[in-house]
């Protein structure tokens, strides 16, 4: 599945309302999705409400999204439990980075061992 960069994102779409989804986090800049293909036990998205394609595209200016995105994400994890035994934050980027929603996300995984490296 690969988003069209010309239209307006999944992630967008569901913050409106128009594709369901279950979100376990939503503040006034971010939101987190459980993902629909779950890689592992927890699986949640954190995305900007802002529609930033790609990391690539970030600018200056957004650096404090960006960790808002990774503080979300460091937050959720301590709140369902996952401090202690740990867990994984996976931002892809562009085609090599095996990105398919163009609209950043930050990725976390938990609740099994994680293998390094990556696929
Ligand atoms: P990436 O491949 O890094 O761009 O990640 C995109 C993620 O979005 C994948 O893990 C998909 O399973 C997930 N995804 C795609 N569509 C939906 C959806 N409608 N609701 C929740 N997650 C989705």
């Amino acid at each position: 599945m690969t988003d069209d960069p010309r239209s307006d994102s999944i992630f967008t779409r569901i913050m409106r309302g128009e594709i369901p989804a279950t979100l376990v986090h939503e503040d006034e800049h971010v939101v987190g999705i459980q993902d629909i293909q779950p890689q592992a036990p927890v699986h949640v998205l954190f995305v900007p409400r802002k529609p930033i394609s790609t990391l690539d595209a970030a600018a200056p200016e957004d650096a404090e999204l960006l960790g808002r995105l990774m503080l979300a994400a460091a937050a959720y994890a301590r709140r369902i439990g996952l401090g202690s035994n740990g867990y994984r934050v996976v931002m892809n980027t562009n085609r090599d980075g095996g990105q398919s929603v163009y609209h950043i996300h930050l990725h976390l995984l938990a609740g099994r061992q994680m293998s390094w490296p990556p696929g």
